[in-house]
């Protein structure tokens, strides 16, 4: 029986209602992908909608409780953003329409681009990329591809050892070669090592401001001048720019190429590995080789121009992640200029106040104050045979979603620290409550270490094996039959 007889008798997991989408998928879905097709089991629409209203409980969001995991900047979203992007006058419309038919949503993105580009201070977006990680691609080829045309010997990128795992993987996939500058005592780029590695193979600096272990770059002028003088150029990775709105912009402290996280930053939906969307921005002398069409006005009117010579060609179909750019729309102009500050110096106030009251507990991998998220460390609880994953597990009883831990791209002076990011949507009542659980746990863990080794005890899923699903990868939904 093929694919198609299978949909028609309704148990096929594809559901082919039309003539051309039969056609289509008998050409793209190979044979052997089609023989295999699984059939859904039939049940009652009460069954199903009790099974995934069910598991729809088990889940833990923002809306249901405290999600302060560090460098994912868990906000609050709107629920108006919601509304405005469910509006059919932008659901209902076509990607393939024409501009003219698809004004309101080009002017939309032209608007979102406008935003960005003062808030960062930068001189043109691309609106495509899909997250952070694609973004720091994107950027990566506008990069490599400029040095390709001015100067090919560059062909090595900085990352400082302190920076999220994804930078290095896309300045990689770029066609750089990865190379890592070490850290100071102060957590930020140990500047006689930049001085030393800085030369003419360089093409550009990748860095966070504030970085990854919260901190601001202090020598981030110098570093820019360096880099600069040297004839590098320097990219900024966005996603913790929550830190900042309003206070600096990087355009202005000389980065060249950055990114933003709108799943972060502008309280889009974030989770579950997306859906996401990542604005990239350049400078002008950038400006012709952003991925195309990149969104234009002319004379009042809306465009995709697709006349950018040096472009790098498409990163994503369509217009971006149309929903998504949408509710950051709605979101800074709710916010506006003001609303963007006080939310900057909101998350940076409530990140030094679960510090101040965490640190007599958890000591701060550096003693400086932070900006929007705190690194603590529970290092101290060896001694119980306590570790930081049975402190995080048993948070999850207090009803929290843990802190990022044991985070990859921690550096090695950094072992068994948390990172701990409330963002500015949250109550002092909230996070007192947050540093109670903590403290409570580090008396529990010198008292009755076995509480925290077998927690959490009040989850739908309780203890995992961390390791197993890694050793015992199972990558398709065939069962073991291979049927
Ligand atoms: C989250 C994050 C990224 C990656 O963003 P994704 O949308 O998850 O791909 C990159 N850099 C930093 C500093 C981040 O916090």
């Amino acid at each position: 029986m093929t694919l198609f007889e299978k949909s028609v008798a309704g148990r096929s997991a594809f559901s082919f209602g039309f003539e051309e989408d039969r056609a289509v998928a008998e050409r793209y879905i190979p044979e052997f992908a089609r023989a295999a097709v699984k059939s859904l089991p039939q049940v009652a629409e009460l069954d199903l909608v009790r099974h995934f209203t069910n598991l729809a409980t088990m889940n833990y969001s923002v809306d249901t409780g405290f999600y302060p995991l560090g460098s994912c900047t868990m906000k609050y979203n709107p629920k108006i953003n919601e509304r405005m992007a469910a509006d059919p006058r932008l659901t209902a419309r076509h990607p393939l329409d024409d501009a003219a038919g698809n004004q309101g949503i080009l002017q939309m993105e032209f608007e979102l681009k406008e935003s960005l580009q003062e808030i960062t201070g930068m001189d043109d977006f691309t609106l495509q990329p899909a997250c952070g990680a694609h973004g720091e691609l994107t950027g990566m080829l506008i990069i490599h591809a400029y040095m390709r045309d001015h100067d090919a010997k560059r062909t090595k990128v900085l990352i400082p050892d302190s920076a999220h795992g994804t930078n290095p993987a896309s300045a990689s996939m770029a066609g750089f070669q990865v190379v890592t500058v070490p850290s100071n005592e102060r957590g930020g780029v140990d500047m006689d090592a930049l001085d030393k590695l800085m030369d003419d193979t360089v093409a550009a600096i990748m860095l966070t401001n504030p970085n990854t272990v919260g901190l601001f770059e202090e020598n981030i002028t110098r570093i820019a001048e360096l880099v600069h003088a040297r004839g590098g150029l320097l990219y900024y990775d966005g996603a913790n720019l929550n830190a900042l709105m309003g206070l600096i912009r990087p355009g202005d402290l000389g980065f060249d190429v950055v990114h933003l996280n709108l799943h972060k930053t502008f309280a889009t939906p974030h989770g579950g590995g997306g859906p996401g969307a990542a604005p990239v921005g350049v400078k002008k002398f950038l400006a012709d080789y952003l991925p195309i069409p990149v969104v234009v006005c002319r004379g009042g009117q809306y465009a995709l121009d697709e006349n950018r010579p040096h472009t790098i060609g498409r990163m994503s179909g369509f217009y971006g992640n149309t929903a998504v750019l949408a509710r950051a729309y709605v979101y800074i102009k709710m916010m506006g200029r003001d609303g963007l500050l006080a939310t900057s110096r909101a998350a940076v106030i409530n990140a030094n106040y679960v510090k101040a009251l965490l640190s007599p507990y958890f000591p701060p991998a550096y003693d400086r104050p932070v900006m929007h998220e705190t690194v603590l460390s529970a290092k101290g609880y060896d001694k119980y045979g306590v570790t930081l994953l049975d402190i995080a597990k048993r948070l999850m009883d207090y009803g929290y979603h843990p802190p990022t831990i044991y985070f990859p791209h921690f550096p090695p002076y950094a072992e068994e620290v948390m990172m701990v990011e409330p963002t500015e949507s949250e109550s002092k009542e909230t996070m007192d409550s947050f540093c109670d659980a903590l403290i409570k746990i580090s008396q529990e863990a010198k008292e009755n270490p076995d509480l925290l080794l077998s927690a959490p005890h009040d989850t739908v899923v309780t203890r995992v094996n961390e390791t197993y699903a890694a050793r015992h990868l199972i990558t398709s939904h065939r069962d073991k039959k291979g049927t």
